[in-house]
C-alpha cells in the first residue's frame, strides 16, 4: 500500500442560533488532526460552503464568516488530504459531506461507478461516499449501502435540510463523539472541541450507528450490525489531544498508564540507572509523567517546544516533516549536562527524528540517553485513515524483515538494534500485551494493525 495522508477532524452542530462561529472555534480545537485544508458548510435555505487551503485561524476571513452567518446547523472539517466538505444538489435536496477515514477499495468502486455512467470531479474518497449515498432513496439507506460497499474507515457528517447526520463505519475505527448544552447539539471527532465550546460530552457514536442531530437532540435512526469494534489504539497514544476522552477513556489517563508500564519494566529489569525522566514534547508528556509517577525519577523538561511549529507527523511530505521537526524542539542544556536521562516518546517511525534528538542531548552534555517508547514497534502501515509511512520507511521493519515480534526475546533483539541505529544507550518499547493492558480495553475492541498487521475484519485486507 502507498502512503496514506488522511488524518482528519470532523464537526457538526445544530443550534438555536447562528452556528458559524461555533464551527470555526471547534475546527480550531481540532486543528492538530490536519493542517492542509479546512472547510465549513452551513444550511440556510440551502447549503453555503467555504473551503480553504491552510489552517482555520489563518484561512477564514471575516467576509467568509459573514457569508456563512445565519445558518443554524452546519458541519466543518480539517484535513491533511482532501479539501472538504463537498456539496451537491441531489434528489435529497442540497447536501454537504465531510469525513475522516480512508476508502481502501476506492479504485474498484470508482471503476464500477464510471462503468455505470457516473462522473467524478477529483475521484476524492469524499465523492465516493457522497455518490453512493445520493444514489439511494434517502440518507439512511445511503449510509446503509456504504457499509456494504466500502472497505475501510469512515466517521462522517452530512449536512442536510433536516439536520446533521453522523455515522461511523461498523468497526468504529475513527472516533466520533456527541455533546450538548441547553441550546446546541453537536458531534465531533474529539471531545476537546465540545469541552472548549462549554458543552457536556454525552457519549460516543456507536460503530454502525446512524444519528440525526436536529433541534430536538440526537436521534438514532438505525443501528447497523457491527461484527466487533476496532477503535484505533493509536488515538490514545498519539493522534488525539491529551484533553480528549474517547470511548470513556481519557487520553491523558491512557498515556499515563503507558508510561507507568514502561517504568514497571525498567523497575523489574533493573538494567539502567537514570537521574531524570523527560518527555519528547508534546505527545511524550503524558507518557513521561506516568513513568515519573511509577519510577520516582524526577520529571524534568529537556526540550523547549516551539509553539509556533506544526506537528511534524501531520506534515504532508518527508522534507516538510524533517524541516518542521528541527524547528520544533531545542535542547535545554542546563537541564541535561552530566545527566543520565530517560526520554519518553509515543512511537518511533523512521527513527531519524529521535536519533537527531539523542545526538543533540549528548552534544549538550548528557551522559546517557535511554529512550522509552509507549507504542510497540511499528511494523505495518495504516489502512484506516492515519498518515503512516510506507512499509520500507518503518525503521523496525528493516530489522524484522518478515512477520511479527512474537516473544520478549525477539523484542529485546530489535530494541538493541534500534538503540544502535538511533545512537541511544538503550531503547525499550511497550510490548503489544503491555500496551493493550495499559489502555485497559479488550484486544478484540481495538485496532492494533500498526503493530500486529491484523485487520480487524478478514475481508479488509483481501
Ligand atoms: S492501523 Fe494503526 S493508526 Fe490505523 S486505525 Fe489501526 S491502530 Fe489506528
Amino acid at each position: 500500500m502507498g502512503e496514506v495522508y488522511d488524518n482528519c477532524g470532523v464537526f457538526g452542530i445544530y443550534s438555536r442560533n447562528s452556528c458559524v462561529y461555533d464551527i470555526y472555534n471547534a475546527l480550531d480545537f481540532l486543528q492538530h488532526r490536519g493542517q492542509q485544508f479546512c472547510g465549513i458548510a452551513v444550511y440556510a435555505e440551502g447549503v453555503k460552503q467555504v473551503t480553504h487551503h491552510g489552517r482555520v485561524g489563518n484561512a477564514f476571513t471575516e467576509a467568509d464568516l459573514n457569508y456563512l452567518e445565519g445558518g443554524r446547523w452546519g458541519i466543518g472539517h480539517v484535513s491533511l488530504w482532501e479539501r472538504q466538505p463537498m456539496s451537491w444538489s441531489s434528489r435529497m435536496g442540497e447536501i454537504s459531506l465531510a469525513f475522516s477515514g480512508n476508502v481502501i477499495n476506492a479504485t474498484e468502486i470508482i471503476e464500477q461507478m464510471k462503468a455505470r455512467g457516473d462522473a467524478f470531479y477529483r475521484e476524492y474518497h469524499t465523492e465516493i461516499l457522497g455518490k453512493i449515498i445520493m444514489a439511494s432513496d434517502d440518507i439512511v439507506s445511503g449510509i446503509s449501502r456504504l457499509a456494504k460497499m466500502v472497505k475501510g474507515a469512515y466517521s462522517l457528517v452530512i449536512l442536510a435540510r433536516d439536520g446533521v447526520y453522523a455515522t461511523r463505519d461498523v468497526y468504529g475505527f475513527r472516533p466520533l463523539i456527541l455533546g450538548r448544552d441547553g441550546n446546541r447539539y453537536a458531534v465531533s471527532s474529539e471531545s476537546r472541541a465540545l469541552q472548549n465550546l462549554e458543552m457536556e460530552v454525552v457519549r460516543d457514536v456507536k460503530p454502525g450507528e446512524i444519528v440525526l442531530v436536529n433541534e430536538d437532540g440526537f436521534h438514532t435512526l438505525k443501528q447497523l450490525a457491527s461484527p466487533r469494534s476496532a477503535f484505533c489504539a493509536f488515538e490514545w497514544a498519539y493522534t488525539a489531544s491529551i484533553d480528549s476522552i474517547i470511548e470513556g477513556l481519557y487520553v491523558q489517563e491512557a498515556r499515563h498508564r503507558l508510561g507507568v508500564s514502561l517504568a514497571e519494566r525498567d523497575l523489574q529489569e533493573r538494567d539502567i540507572e537514570a537521574e531524570i525522566v523527560a518527555p519528547v514534547p508534546m505527545s511524550g508528556i503524558g507518557h513521561a509523567l506516568g513513568y515519573h509517577a511509577k519510577s520516582g525519577l524526577p520529571y524534568q523538561e529537556v526540550f523547549l517546544y516551539n509553539r509556533y511549529a506544526d506537528r511534524s507527523y501531520t506534515q504532508i511530505n518527508q522534507m516538510a516533516r524533517e524541516k518542521m521537526a528541527k524547528r520544533k524542539l531545542s535542547v535545554l542544556k542546563y537541564a541535561v549536562q552530566g545527566k543520565r536521562i530517560v526520554i519518553c516518546d509515543d512511537s518511533i517511525v523512521r527513527g531519524t527524528q529521535i536519533r537527531d534528538k539523542v545526538r543533540e542531548l549528548k552534544k549538550a552534555g548528557a551522559k546517557e540517553v535511554h529512550v522509552r517508547v509507549a507504542c510497540p514497534p511499528l511494523l505495518y502501515t495504516c489502512d484506516f485513515g492515519v498518515s503512516t509511512r510506507t512499509m520500507d520507511e518503518l525503521v523496525a521493519r528493516q530489522f524484522v524483515v518478515d512477520g511479527n515480534i512474537e516473544t520478549m526475546e525477539e523484542l529485546r533483539r530489535l530494541e538493541k538494534w534500534i538503540a544502535d541505529q538511533i545512537e541511544a544507550d538503550s531503547v525499550k518499547y511497550n510490548s503489544i500485551e503491555a500496551f493493550v493492558g495499559a489502555i485497559g480495553k479488550g484486544r478484540d475492541e481495538l485496532c492494533l494493525k500498526c503493530w500486529d498487521g491484523l485487520a480487524p475484519s478478514g475481508h479488509l485486507l483481501e
